[in-house]
């Protein structure tokens, strides 16, 4: 039994939610229409102990199917599961209510609308169309192609007539990889960031687009991102799912804790808050992207520990940079980091398999490496090394990789 149990632990099965479920309290597992849960046992014939997005509960067994077309005839990029997602309005709203981020989209057109006037604007991913409104409402473009390839863009149609800018916005259907325009276009404006900046790598598809459609001397908004690092303590993070195993209900519970390491550590934690005081030495940007050329993404770190603490691991975020189109005018930023406004990508929590106690004055060096999913293209691997050098004592080598999420 122990064994089969065991075996069942180490390879998930992936199944698709038939429909929506609300969890009731904290045992379950909530989840949307069309989700993809990895269940990793099957304690009952009616509850299952499943994983979606690095968060874990019980999920009722009969609102999941698994997918009868096998991974191999899958489309690598899953486009009708991404597509899917946003035709309907729940991403739409919470990028929406994101002010931060929204906000910031519109400044970037406010304050360049004089240079705006006349131009050719590319909106990639236009959603419900909001950057192409701003453009139409805010500055006097000639055209804005607002381009989006799910079914979203039925209702955005009608969000331009109902807005009255439908002289000047044009909404196309369709992936942008598949894109017909009668012109090229003077300025690309998109909002493609994902966790840890390129989760979902719809960067790859903006880029395509740059290539094919930007002029010569046109200009990209965002121009350029950057991923920061910064090492970290997470003690309540730690303390909620590995140090809990110690003494529950004064019993040694000590043997779970590697199935808790594989089941909580193994994979980032997204939608992470930390608290600056959290972090153990200033950030430090390893990764940095001109939306101009092609870049590698990797990048290298030394963070000086600035004072005692418990090093759990690395949280890491983005900025991104939309440069003026006047000349001497500011460049805007949006910083999702956390001595900022809130966004809602918040930060991404890398754990350590064990913590390291770190003194100020010690230095954590070393690289962070993205890489594809050779297969599923809107995945990656985020693989961290590290050296810490401290005084007291000599250096520690480790490295960790995590599959975001296949
Ligand atoms: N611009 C909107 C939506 C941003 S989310 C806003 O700021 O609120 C990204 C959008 O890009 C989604 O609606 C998604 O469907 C769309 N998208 C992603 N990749 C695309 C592609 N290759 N072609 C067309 N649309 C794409």
């Amino acid at each position: 039994m122990q064994a089969e149990k065991e075996e069942e632990e180490a390879s998930p099965e992936e199944y698709v939610a038939l429909c929506d479920f609300t969890a009731r309290g904290s045992e379950q597992l909530g989840f949307s229409t069309g989700d993809k849960l990895l269940v990793h046992a099957k304690p009952s014939a009616d509850w299952w102990w499943a994983e979606l997005q690095g968060v874990i509960g019980y999920a009722p067994a009969s609102y999941l199917r698994q997918d009868a077309a096998e991974d191999e005839d899958e489309d690598p990029w899953q486009d009708d599961e991404y597509f899917g997602s946003y035709g309907t309005l729940r991403l739409h709203l919470e990028m929406l209510s994101d002010r931060s981020r929204t906000e910031t989209y519109r400044q970037v057109i406010v304050s360049n609308s004089a240079s705006l006037r006349n131009k050719v604007v590319m909106d990639l991913g236009c959603g419900t169309g909001i950057i192409s409104l701003f453009c139409a409402q805010l500055a006097q473009p000639s055209v804005v192609y607002a381009v989006e390839a799910s079914s979203m863009a039925e209702h955005t149609r009608q969000l331009v007539k109902q807005n009255g800018c439908e002289e000047v916005v044009t909404v196309l259907q369709g992936r942008a990889e598949e894109l017909e325009l009668p012109e090229q276009v003077d300025i690309l404006v998109s909002e493609w960031m994902g966790n840890c900046l390129l989760f979902e790598f719809m960067v790859e598809s903006v880029l395509l687009a740059r290539d094919r459609w930007l002029r010569d001397g046109g200009v990209m908004w965002p121009s350029s991102a950057a991923l920061t690092l910064v090492p970290c303590q997470a003690d309540s993070y730690y303390s909620e799912k590995m140090a809990f195993w110690e003494r529950p209900y004064g019993l040694d519970f000590t043997p779970l804790q590697p199935l808790a390491q594989q089941e909580f550590f193994t994979k980032p934690k997204f939608s992470h808050l930390i608290d600056p005081k959290d972090c153990l030495s200033a950030p430090c940007d390893v990764i940095c992207l001109n939306m101009y050329t092609v870049q590698e993404m990797e990048g290298e770190f030394k963070f000086c520990v600035v004072k005692p603490g418990v090093f759990h691991g690395f949280t890491a975020w983005f900025t991104v940079q939309f440069e003026s189109l006047e000349a001497g005018g500011a460049t805007v930023e949006l910083d999702t980091g956390p001595n900022s406004d809130p966004t809602h990508w918040k930060q991404t929590l890398f754990m350590l398999d064990k913590p390291i106690h770190v003194y100020g004055g010690d230095s954590i060096r070393g690289n962070i490496v993205l890489r594809r999913n050779p297969v599923w293209r809107r995945h990656m691997t985020v693989t961290l090394h590290w050296t810490i050098n401290s005084s007291s004592d000599n250096c520690q080598v480790g490295t960790k990789s995590f599959p975001m999420w296949k």
